[in-house]
C-alpha cells in the first residue's frame, strides 16, 4: 500500500510548483458565474499559466487524463475540448 501512495505522490509532484496553488478558485468556474466573469477569470488564469514553471507537465497531464474542468496548462475547458474533438460538458 505504501508503494501505491508514493507512486501517486510522484505523479503529482509537479503540481507543488504550479502558480495556481494559492488561487484555485481562479482556475475553476462556478455554474452560476456569468460568461463575462468566466472569460475574465480564464484570461487571468491563463496569464499565470504562461509564467508557470510546470506548464509543460501540467498540459501533458491534462491531455493524458482528459481533464474536463478548469484551466490546465494554459488552456481553458473549451480549448481542451476543441483540441480533443469532443463536445463541451459544462
Ligand atoms: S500551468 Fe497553469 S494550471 Fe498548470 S500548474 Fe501551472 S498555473 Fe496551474
Amino acid at each position: 500500500m505504501q508503494t501505491e501512495i508514493t507512486r501517486i505522490d510522484e505523479r503529482w509532484a509537479w503540481a507543488d510548483h504550479g502558480m495556481c496553488r494559492d488561487v484555485p478558485d481562479l482556475f475553476y468556474n462556478a455554474e452560476d458565474e456569468s460568461k463575462s466573469l468566466r472569460r475574465r477569470k480564464e484570461a487571468a488564469a491563463k496569464k499565470l499559466c504562461f509564467q508557470c514553471p510546470v506548464l509543460a507537465e501540467c498540459a501533458s497531464h491534462a491531455e493524458a487524463n482528459r481533464e474536463l474542468y478548469g484551466v490546465w496548462g494554459g488552456m481553458t475547458e473549451a480549448e481542451r475540448h476543441r483540441q480533443a474533438g469532443r463536445a463541451r460538458t459544462g
